[in-house]
């Protein structure tokens, strides 16, 4: 029989100090892209302890390189390890769940930046400090501790339950796309990233992308004569923020982004470019960040990218006999919309008024997430939905800890509701 809510919510407290500390370990080992084993090995370890059968497989190329969801990289995937932990019950009587979180963390930045270590994992007050504390370790190990739960209420979860902790979500979500390309698969998902409390209606594509140019290198009192590569990636830049203008402009096209005032951001992300201040510069090169609607294939969005770039060298006198190159080099990804009127949604709209005693509350995220490996590529609903967290991508990442409890509860219940339950003993 399923407990109360209450007593769901209570093991949940029960066990929160011991899900605390487990956050503070995985932030400790830092796990930035190519570097995530160390992380995934303990939480694999975790799993396998509680009886999970875990697996630990790399990202096979072969199986996703001709998916439409396959993004190129350019950072190899030796020592590159996704781990699923799966639940199966004596008895399926639920419905199966896939619960997902990424293991990767974006770069520190400067550390003079950070009080203190930024793998510190301090706690302080309500918060615990750190990259990666947001995004996401906490959900990693609230989709565990949800588990753990309904374990000290000497329950299981009646349907299959997939704990998933991929790698790779910073720069191609291809970690996701391989669980999927290796079978695993569910009636719906839920990703506990940094959301501060809300659900994830809709979110936008992204697309990573180098714009690589180069000039004839001379020396600057004949500057006239030389094309200075460096100044000429600014009128690249020009063209692109055109481009990133009108995208914006259709936004009206797009339901949930009408709303939003500036739904696709170009960033330019990194420059580089020229080798001594009194020659002129024969090379410069720029890494790009560009959003795009759900809707529009990321093919499309490329094939565009690169016309306004041929266009806008065409016009131009030194560009026109130098073209730049452009590279895919990260994301070549879709954004997805979460349909209204989903079980699943109804079923975690219930959770949430529990755990917090307020209605869910859903947005527009207009960033890259693995959803859409769910949403768009297997037709399930993905619940991406999570706690408060303050600076992710910045310095002094740190995500509150009264919240991770409530996402914890609202998860465990809605596992209760959605799997069913089953005595762990006959
Ligand atoms: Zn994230």
């Amino acid at each position: 029989m399923r407990p109360t809510d209450d007593a769901i919510l209570a093991a949940v407290a029960a066990g929160f100090e011991d899900q605390v500390g487990f956050l503070q370990r995985l932030v400790a080992i830092p796990s930035q892209r190519g570097e995530e084993a160390g992380a995934q090995d303990l939480f694999a370890r975790e799993c396998r302890q509680r009886g999970y059968n875990t697996e630990i497989f790399p990202i096979d190329l072969d199986l996703i390189r001709h998916h439409p969801g396959f993004s190129p990289t350019t950072i190899p995937y030796d020592n590159v390890f996704n781990v699923v932990a799966t639940h199966r019950p004596r008895r399926e009587t639920g419905r199966s769940l896939i619960l997902n979180g990424h293991m990767d963390v974006v770069p520190t930045g400067p550390a003079a930046m950070w009080t203190g270590s930024p793998y510190s994992g301090r706690r302080e007050g309500d918060w615990v400090y750190g990259r990666g504390a947001g995004d996401m370790k906490a959900g990693i190990g609230a989709n565990l501790a949800a588990l753990d739960a309904l374990r000290r209420l000497g329950l299981q979860p009646a349907a299959t339950v997939h704990l998933q902790s991929v790698s790779e979500e910073e720069c191609t979500g291809n970690g996701a796309l391989a669980c999927m390309a290796r079978g695993f698969t569910a009636e719906a998902a839920i990703i506990p990233e940094p959301e501060d409390d809300r659900l994830v209606r809709a979110n936008t594509g992204v697309l990573w992308f180098r714009v690589e140019l180069s000039g004839v290198p001379v020396h600057v009192r004949e500057a006239g004569s030389g094309a200075n590569a460096i100044e000429a990636t600014y009128r690249i830049i020009a063209a692109l923020r055109r481009l990133e203008a009108a995208w914006n402009e259709r936004k009206d096209d797009h339901p949930y982004f009408d709303t939003i005032d500036h739904p696709i951001n170009l960033n330019i992300g990194k420059i580089e470019g020229g080798d001594w201040a009194s020659s002129v510069p024969a090379w410069c090169a720029i890494d790009c960040r560009i959003a795009i609607f759900p809707g529009v294939s990321a093919a499309d969005a490329a094939a565009e990218i690169e016309a306004t770039i041929a266009a806008a060298a065409r016009e131009d006198r030194f560009l026109a006999n130098a073209p730049p190159t452009v590279t895919w080099n990260g994301f070549f990804a879709e954004g997805y919309v979460l349909e209204e009127g989903s079980e699943a949604e109804a079923t975690l709209a219930r959770a949430h008024l529990a755990a917090y005693r307020s209605p869910l509350q859903s947005f527009v995220s207009p960033s890259y997430l693995d959803g859409r490996v769910f949403v768009i590529y297997q037709g399930i609903p993905c619940l991406v939905y999570g706690p408060l967290s303050e600076n992710v991508h910045g310095f002094d990442e740190r995500v509150s800890l009264s919240s991770l409890q409530r996402v914890t509860g609202a998860i465990a219940l809605f596992i209760a509701d959605w799997c069913g339950v089953e005595p762990i003993e006959a």
